[in-house]
């Protein structure tokens, strides 16, 4: 989940570090620090708090070396701290290393460093990796990548490491086993990062590391190999993207820019793939294992957070079109449960990084039963894009901000489309109906702007509940995965505490919570279960709750119904949900701000969960 840069060269690896390390921050920022060589010797910097942090600790100083390794830490094992903060050192002074991950066997190794004589100044599980190859390199008489992979050998976990040993001071070392690390090529120089947000300003000649590969990136050579496979020639890619995609701009955040971008982004995201003239769908990522996905018996839908809302929302629509079986699943809870996996199974796995490590093991585990595994992904070249037997690319550009906004609604475009193109292939829709559905989701976009247009409005019904410190969401059949998505941003953005529900369940239970001070978002389009949330929101007053609905246009019955409602314009329901999640991201991020919470980075999370 953290963010790691490595430089080598010939400019100041610090400013090259530092400035990486800001792009890098969505990724982790509890902490932040770096290493780098002067005078043949390791000069480290570490402290607690944001990357601004450790900058004035520098002070523009340190400028004469030319390699260096920095960090931005999501703490796993020991509190965020100065101590706790990467790079760590070995004990002899030499040796620093960058970790993201977790190392699973650290207190083994641990009790045996610790018999040998080694002693440990942080609680981290990464001390103990650095501490142990320190060793394992002492008591060999290899070079010092053979020593790392000997070392790694005896290691259980997910690391992406970066280590810089001062007697071999022309080289980095990069290895990976189960979390992303790519490799940026420039002229004399290189860079390592764990994106390449880092270094996009300098290179966009990149590779990706594969797991048990070792890079040794030195200034003008990569050398790569694979302890079984031996020297492998590194496979360089041109990344299409423009450096404007990963800052600001004139927005006040990252998160607020990229809710405002979602027309461009759904419409990037249906370029080439909707053929307006044949009034066809065409998804050439799918195109090899295209019969295995339109002739499946069932689709399992796998994701974590706000990717596992898009496919329960999928699930209505692949159910509804295709008239096929859906299952939708918690990655996390799918691939310990010995799931029932057959070879016209296709397995669906939806990651905005594609480095979800849970969806991850989920893809492994349903290729190895034989089942057809699609990739539905934001990052080009992450993990689960690679890993997949195919895949479609969401298209949204590098989404920053830590609560996923865009990637999410082109995350339903991409199921929309599948849905369409698979009910169409299965012929369980006619042809004039496909033509009907393909206009409409065209003119989702324009939607989204419509209801941007509302911002104002959203930020005002801010305004009136940034104080109340539960809210319930509540919605009904294609809206229901929606009131899930609303609350989770609330939650993740001003950390009050939210629930989304079905809306016909709340009797069974969260109706008790109901009172005067409880404000509840109710999802009341004019769609098949409307006269049924009136109802709900009947209850919903009787008991003196304030509710905030989020309504058709011109429904002015509910208008007088309710005590706050946001419009948003008439759309087929199956694509509701791309437009009616709009001003549930606005609402969230409003009373984030109005809380005076930082909403690009919340308290306790990270971008890119990489850990299990
Ligand atoms: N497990 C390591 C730690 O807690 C690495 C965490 C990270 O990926 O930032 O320091």
């Amino acid at each position: 989940m953290c963010g790691i840069v490595g430089y080598i060269g010939d400019q100041a690896a610090v400013n090259i570090l530092i400035k990486g390390l800001q792009r890098l921050e969505y990724r982790g920022y509890d902490s932040a620090g770096i290493a780098v060589m002067e005078n043949e010797k390791l000069a480290v910097f570490k402290k607690e708090g944001k990357v601004a942090n450790l900058a004035s600790q520098l002070n523009g100083n340190h400028l004469d070396a030319t390699i260096g390794i920095g960090h931005t830490r999501w703490a796993t094992h020991g509190a965020p701290s100065d101590k706790n903060a990467h790079p760590h050192i070995s004990e002899d002074g030499k040796i620093a290393l960058i970790h993201n991950g977790i190392i699973e066997n650290y207190l083994t190794l641990k009790s045996e460093l610790t018999a040998k004589g080694y002693h440990f100044r942080s609680e981290t599980d990464t001390e103990v990796l650095v501490q142990f190859i320190a060793d394992v390199h002492k008591n060999s008489s290899t070079s010092f990548a053979k020593s790392v992979q000997l070392a790694l050998q005896r290691v259980v976990g997910a690391y992406g490491l970066v280590i810089l040993n001062v007697d071999e001071p022309d080289q980095l070392i990069a290895v990976r086993k189960g979390s992303p690390l790519v490799i940026g090529r420039g002229s004399s120089a290189n860079y390592i990062g764990s994106d390449a947000s880092p270094f996009l300003e300098y290179t966009n000649e990149v590779t990706y590391l594969n797991d048990d590969e070792i890079a040794v990136v030195k200034r003008d050579t990569i050398t790569l190999t694979n302890g079984k496979r031996g020297t492998l020639t590194p496979y360089f890619e041109h990344l299409d993207l423009e450096l404007d995609a990963i800052e600001k701009g004139a927005f006040d955040h990252f998160m607020l820019k990229e809710i405002f971008e979602q027309p461009d982004r759904l419409l990037d995201c249906m370029r080439g793939r909707i053929l307006a003239q044949s009034g066809n769908i065409k998804l050439g990522g799918i195109s090899a294992y295209a019969d295995k996905v339109y002739n499946a018996k069932r689709l399992i839908i796998t994701a974590c957070g706000t990717s596992y809302y898009a496919g329960l929302t999928a699930e209505y629509l692949f159910e509804d079109l295709c008239r096929i079986p859906v299952e939708v699943e918690y990655a996390s809870e799918f691939r310990y449960r010995n799931p029932v996996l057959y070879p016209d199974d296709v397995l669906l796995a939806i990651s905005q990084s594609g480095e979800t490590a849970d969806t991850l093991v989920a893809v492994d585990q349903a290729k190895a039963s034989g089942s057809t595994v699609i990739g539905i992904c934001n990052v080009v070249g992450s993990s689960i894009a690679r890993a997949t037997h195919e895949g479609i690319y969401t298209h949204a550009g590098p989404e920053i901000g830590v609560a996923s906004t865009k990637a999410f609604t082109a995350q339903l475009i991409v199921l929309s489309m599948l849905a369409i193109k698979m009910a169409s292939e299965r012929h369980t829709i006619q042809e004039s109906f496909r033509h009907q559905l393909i206009l409409e989701l065209q003119r989702v976009p324009a939607l989204v702007e419509e209801v941007l247009a509302h911002a104002d409005h959203i930020r005002s019904i801010a305004q009136k509940y940034w104080l109340a410190s539960n809210f319930l969401y509540l919605g009904r059949g294609f809206q229901y995965p929606i009131a899930m998505e609303g609350a989770l941003k609330l939650k993740e953005i001003s950390y009050i505490h939210a629930e989304g529900y079905p809306a016909a369940e709340m009797k069974h239970g969260p109706i008790a919570l109901i009172d005067a001070e409880m404000p509840i978002v109710v999802l009341a389009l004019k769609d098949k279960a409307y006269d049924k949330v009136i109802s709900n929101i009947e209850e919903i007053k009787s008991r003196h709750g304030k509710v905030i609905a989020i309504i058709s246009e011109g429904d002015d019955a509910m208008k007088r119904q309710v005590d706050d409602y946001i419009e948003i314009p008439a759309v087929m329901e199956y694509f509701a949900p791309l437009v009616s999640v709009v001003p549930l991201q606005l609402l969230a991020y409003y009373i984030g701000v109005i809380k005076g919470c930082n909403v690009d980075q919340p308290r306790n999370l990270a971008k890119s969960v990489t850990v299990e």
